[in-house]
């Protein structure tokens, strides 16, 4: 089975705060923990995995200097390629998925910054996607979710209550057959759909996407208090691969 991964990280990275986003300080993806960027640890997970042929990274053109040094200290036997990022998530996945050799069995599509995903997690979902046609870890809601009308500024008024029973998190990896995203990204554009995940592109063409259970430690890093928690994340996967 040849499996090819695609990672967006040409985001902004306007919600770290104010020194990411501004020349002064790197974007998430390129924070260093543990030594180094976010993004190696991340690129790490996957290439371990034997299934994994090549990686595609969507990169700001702005970052890439400061990264490749990184890169090359890992010495990755496989292909990590960088391509030019697009203007939102769905553009990056896009350049991405032009450069996907056409034997490609599967498509993985996972966040620059949620270095902290299992390699058992990856090969339960790329399971359940080589059967399926598509399947994306997730994990069910804790908090109960309203949907708000924004009045002005912060505020916002509530209009429901969704039934937090039959609401999941959605999370990354994000696993479809090759065929499958790529029809998927094909029939966005057509009907100029835009989704903050791939998965909901699928759902758009009348797609059935599966969720494999994911784990809370998968976390996103976005906000600032996140970087804390990761440090501390890293150092129990650390303790826990050194016993
Ligand atoms: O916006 P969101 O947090 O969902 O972005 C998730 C991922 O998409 C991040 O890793 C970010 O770097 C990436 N992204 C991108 N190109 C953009 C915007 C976001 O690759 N133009």
């Amino acid at each position: 089975m040849k499996v090819v991964v695609l990672i967006p990280a040409a985001g902004l990275g306007t919600r770290m705060g104010s020194t990411v986003g501004k020349p002064s300080g790197p974007r998430k993806p390129f924070l260093l923990l543990d030594g180094v960027p976010i993004l190696i640890h991340t690129l790490r997970k996957f290439l371990s995995l034997a299934e994994v042929h090549s990686v595609y990274v969507a990169l700001r053109p702005e970052d890439t200097p400061a990264f490749v040094p990184y890169l090359e200290a890992e010495g990755f036997s496989k292909r990590v390629e960088l391509v030019e990022g697009g203007d939102n998530r769905q553009e990056s996945v896009e350049n991405c998925l032009r450069r996907v050799p056409p034997d490609t069995d599967l498509v993985a599509v996972h966040d620059a910054v949620r270095p902290f995903v299992e390699v058992e997690a990856i090969r339960r979902v790329l399971e359940v996607a080589s059967r399926v046609g598509a399947a994306i870890l997730g994990i069910p809601a804790v908090d109960t979710i309203k949907q708000v009308e924004r009045v002005g500024g912060d505020s916002a008024v509530i209009r429901a209550t969704l039934k937090r029973e039959v609401l999941v998190q959605a999370q990354t990896p994000q696993v479809f057959r090759y065929d499958v995203l790529k029809r998927a990204y094909e029939y966005a554009v057509r009907e100029g759909f835009v989704g903050t995940d791939e998965a909901s592109l699928v759902e758009h063409m009348g797609g059935e996407v599966h969720v494999v259970m994911g784990s809370d430690r998968n976390i996103k890093i976005t906000k600032p208090g996140d970087l804390e928690f990761a440090v501390l994340i890293r150092a129990q996967e650390k303790a826990r691969a050194a016993s």
